[in-house]
This record gives C-alpha cells, structure tokens and sequence, in this order.
C-alpha cells in the first residue's frame, strides 16, 4: 500500500487587507492545487480565487475542505478557515478545523496592527504551537532589508508576550501579489537567506497523535443495530481504547466493557486519536447514553463540571456580558446553557495579562478570567491537561458571541 503523507492544518492570521487571502490563493497556484486559467485578471487575481472559495464554502464543508488543500513533497496541507471568518473560531473548538500552525501575515507597508495582536493572541489560546511570520508586500517597501529587519523585531516582541519563541519562527519576506519568496528564493531580496514560504512549511513538525492521554471519545450519535444493539458513534478525540476494556459514559454514567470496535465497516481492536468509531458496550442500551457524553476509560473518567473557570474572548457581541449572562456553550459534541457568575478579571487582549480585577462588564474585543456554571451536568476539562476537552464556543442570538479555554474544574 503505497504511504499516505502526513497531514497539517494551516490557519492564515493577521490584520485585515494585510494579505492573508492574496497569499493563500498565489500559495494554492505555486503548489499546483489551481490552475492559472482559474484566476481573473487585474489587482485581485489571487484574491478572487479566496473570495470563490468563499462563496461554496457557503454550501457546505466538503466543498470547502476539498478546494483549500494543496501537497508538498513532504506534507499534504488543508487551509483551515481565517480567524476574520464567522466560524473559524467555533470549528477550531469544536474540532472540526483544529489548525496545527499558524501563518501571520503582517503587511510591511502597515506594521503590527490591532488584529495583528488579537489573532496571535487567539490562536495560542486555541493551541497553535507553530507559527510562521510572512511579512507580505515586501515590493511596497522596495525589498526593504533595514525596513524587513524593523519589522521582524516588531513582530517578534509581540509573539514573545503570548508565549511563541521567535528564534524557532521563521520570518519570511514575501510578496503575496508578486510571488517573491512563495516557493523560490526572490532575486529581489538577494539580502534574505532564509528558508521561503514552501520550505517553512515542509520544516514545520507533523502533529502528533495523542494517544498517552486520557481516552476521551465525545459521542455525536446513538445508533440502534440490529444483531450489535447499541452502537454510539464519535470520534477518540485523546487515547487508545481497546476491546475488552472497560469504559464509563459521562455525565449518563453508564459503563461497561467494550466488546466491538467498528471503522468503515470493519472490526478492529484498538481505537486511537482521529478514528471515528462505532462501538458496542456491554449492558449499555440506547437510553442510557445521549450525543454530548463523552466515554473513557472507568478508571481514568471524563470529568463533570459543577462550576468551572474559563480565559474567554468576547468576539462579537452586540451588548455587554453581564453575572448572570446565560448562553449556550458548545464544548466537543455538548451544548449547554452556563450562566456566568463572576467575571474575575479583564485581560490585555494582545498580552493576555490581568488588566482589571472583577469588571462589571465585558464587551467585543475584552479578553478576561470568569467562573461558569452549566445548568446541567456536563463535562469539560482543564485544557491545559486535555486541551482537546477544553475549548469551548459560546453561541448566541445564532452567532459564536465568544470562545475561550477551560482552566479549572470544580467537580
Ligand atoms: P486579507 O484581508 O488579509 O485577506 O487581504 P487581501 O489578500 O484581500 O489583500 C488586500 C489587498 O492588498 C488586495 O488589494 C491585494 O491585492 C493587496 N495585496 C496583498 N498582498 C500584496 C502584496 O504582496 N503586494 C502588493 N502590492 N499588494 C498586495
């Protein structure tokens, strides 16, 4: 069987009219994934291809997932969904579009700007450990080294503040419009002898599969099967599970042992990060478990949170965020309504330092430390120790009003 390559995800951040759109789609003509003839003519011809995309990512997931995709040698790459866009923030919680590195795009011409900050800080918030710095329209500034070098330190105190090493981050002159440094070295920049936007890539770490955490499996259906019985279906989000073991549903709290693991119609023994599974638990039956449980393992099992303390984000709400605030949160496959009883503190978006203790509001653009409470049981845990079980989206008036991290639990 011939060896599939490793896959990465790849989110495009940084402050708008930066880029970010002009790269990805000269990115997607340069790796071969589009065609020259797909491109309009005129100031906006990579642009054009992101905006297309766009559009039929508005009929739906496949098509979107199935245009953005580009290989290397090395890697095959999926563009997962800029933070300026609706439900990056949601899908990157919900992980559906888990990015593994970060591409900052800041704008030579413009410099470090608002969203420059915020997106550098939510993307460490949402566990983007990689990242590469593009400092686009380098043909603005006349291929500018002294003007590259201001900037790349600019660049580098800002990462510093949220916890990026900017000696293991490649900085990269680019022109995202002329294609200097996308997959060759540019003549046009004969001062800069470091790797291009294509090599940077191929150097990033392929992500690794969790498998020495706890097994988490958040359920998404319960299916009845004639000759199996009840078969819950999801995807091992952390860990191996394996026939025979025994596992614990949270928060229904039924177990059992596991006496069959289904993938694509086969059978196999052991289930690990990314499979997603149907499987068979002994004495389990189709009322005792719902979507939104999470199984693992009896001995090590998913923890229900009476309260918890969460680092939030505000990213669009019409009003305040008040004690007492009730939204729904979407964490894993569960969505459950949290009140919120104390804001602790309000935090400097871009630095994620304590601006000011216990605020009477919150409001789009705030970052800040509060303690919730489910109004059912649920589980969430501290993303710190299970990150992948501690992202949260908090939806409202049908849109995702803020995202944030689970940092305790109160059992
Ligand atoms: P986004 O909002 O970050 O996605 O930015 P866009 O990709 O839409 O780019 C905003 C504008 O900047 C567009 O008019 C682009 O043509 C232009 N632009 C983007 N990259 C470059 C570049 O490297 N050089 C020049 N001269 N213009 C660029």
């Amino acid at each position: 069987m011939a060896k599939t390559k490793e896959h990465i995800n790849l989110a495009f951040i940084g402050h708008v009219d930066h880029g970010k759109s002009t790269l990805v789609g000269h990115l997607l003509l340069k790796a071969g994934a589009i065609a020259e003839q797909q491109l309009d003519d005129g100031e906006n011809k990579f642009r054009f291809v992101m905006d297309k995309l766009g559009e039929e990512r508005e009929r739906g997931v496949t098509i979107d997932l199935a245009h953005q995709k580009f290989s290397t040698k090395k890697y095959d790459y999926t563009v997962v969904d800029c933070p300026g866009h609706r439900d990056f923030v949601k899908n990157m919680i919900t992980g559906a579009s888990q990015a593994d590195a970060g591409v900052l795009v800041v704008a030579a011409d413009d410099g470090v700007m608002p969203q420059t900050k915020e997106h550098v800080f939510l993307s460490k918030t949402l566990g983007i450990n990689q990242l590469i710095v593009a400092i686009n329209k380098i043909d603005l500034v006349d291929y500018d080294e002294a003007k590259f070098n201001e900037l790349k330190e600019e660049v580098s105190a800002l990462i510093k503040t949220v916890g990026f090493n900017p000696a293991n981050v490649p900085f990269i002159p680019v022109s995202a419009f002329e294609g200097d440094n996308i997959k060759d070295a540019s003549p046009n920049t004969s001062w800069y002898k470091g790797d291009t936007l294509m090599q940077a890539l191929d150097n990033l770490a392929a992500p690794e599969k969790p498998v020495s955490l706890p097994l988490r499996i958040p359920i998404q259906d319960v299916y009845s099967i004639t000759g199996v019985g009840t078969v819950p279906v999801g995807r091992v989000e952390t860990g191996v599970m394996k026939k025979g073991e025994n596992v614990i549903f949270e928060p229904a709290g039924a177990s059992g042992e596991v006496k069959s693991i289904e993938m694509h119609h086969e059978t196999f023994e052991t289930a690990e990060p990314g499979d997603n599974i149907g499987f068979n638990v002994r004495g389990v039956g189709k009322n005792d478990i719902r979507r939104g449980d999470v199984a693992g393992h009896v001995d090590d099992a998913p923890a229900v949170a009476k309260e918890f303390d969460a680092q939030i984000v505000v990213l669009q709400h019409p009003g305040v965020i008040t004690v007492g605030y009730t939204p729904v949160f979407h964490c894993h496959t569960s969505q459950v309504a949290c009140t919120f009883l104390e804001l602790t503190a309000k935090l400097d978006p871009a630095t994620g330092q304590v601006a000011e203790e216990n605020p009477d509001f919150l409001k789009t653009g705030n970052a800040a430390f509060v303690k919730v409470k489910p109004t059912k049981p649920m589980v969430i845990e501290n993303a710190k120790k299970i990150p992948q079980m501690g992202r949260f989206a908090i939806r409202d008036m049908g849109q995702t009003v803020a995202a944030g991290l689970c940092i305790d639990v109160t059992p």
